[in-house]
């Protein structure tokens, strides 16, 4: 039987319970054995602001997911100098994981409608399955959309970004129940997003 392994990557800065939701109900969708939580890689600028270091979206990362027995996290993206572009991600999944497993990269709605922009995408149809999940505030519908190596599902919809939860704690509002309790004592214990 091939391994069924879904990739998520993510810049998890920090990670909260969109992006959890949306990795357990696509497992449960697709039978996944694990899902896979790639933190992407330092420096990068996003929007014009520093990302936190990568070795506290790292940890953010695993004490999120922890407790789930199907999730893990892999470093493969935050080791690898530079930019993190999927298809490296997959590249090099692909040869950890061997050719026997089979991989489904799972993005919500907006990082979904970049696949478009992406150059090497027929190569990244070759190496996985891309499953696009509904987030409020994003329209999955987008038009032109590469037939085959895409499919669409609705999650749960929970209308959580980490924008939103950086913006909170630099404004002295709460994170409980937008991010799992760890988080809220991690981003507290380190003193993230206190001085944007
Ligand atoms: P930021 O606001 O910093 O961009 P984010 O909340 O979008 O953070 P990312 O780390 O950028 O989180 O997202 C990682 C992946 O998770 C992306 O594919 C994104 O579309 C998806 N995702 C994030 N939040 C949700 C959500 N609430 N529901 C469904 N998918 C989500
Ligand atoms: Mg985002």
């Amino acid at each position: 039987m091939r391994r069924r392994l879904g990739v998520m990557g993510g810049t998890f800065d920090p990670i909260h319970h969109g992006h959890l939701v949306a990795a357990s109900e696509v497992a449960h969708l697709f039978a996944l054995d694990e899902v896979i939580f790639v933190p992407t890689g330092q420096p990068w600028m996003k929007e014009g602001r520093k990302t936190s270091p990568a070795e506290d979206r790292y940890l953010m990362t695993v004490i999120a997911t922890a407790s789930n027995p199907r999730f893990s996290v892999s470093r493969v993206d935050i080791d690898r100098p530079g930019k993190t572009y999927t298809i490296d991600t997959l590249r090099e999944m692909r040869e950890i994981h061997g050719p026997d497993a089979e991989l489904f990269f799972i993005t919500g709605a907006d990082a979904l409608a970049e696949i478009l922009s992406w150059r090497d995408a027929d190569e990244l149809f070759n190496l996985a399955h891309f499953i696009g999940c509904t987030r409020p505030g994003h329209n999955l519908a987008d038009p032109g959309l590469p037939g085959g190596g895409v499919s669409l599902v609705e999650v749960p919809a929970l209308a959580i970004s980490s924008t939103e939860c950086r913006e909170r704690v630099l404004a002295g509002e709460p994170v409980w129940y937008l991010v799992p309790d760890g988080i809220v004592q991690y981003i507290n214990k380190r003193g993230l997003y206190r001085d944007d």
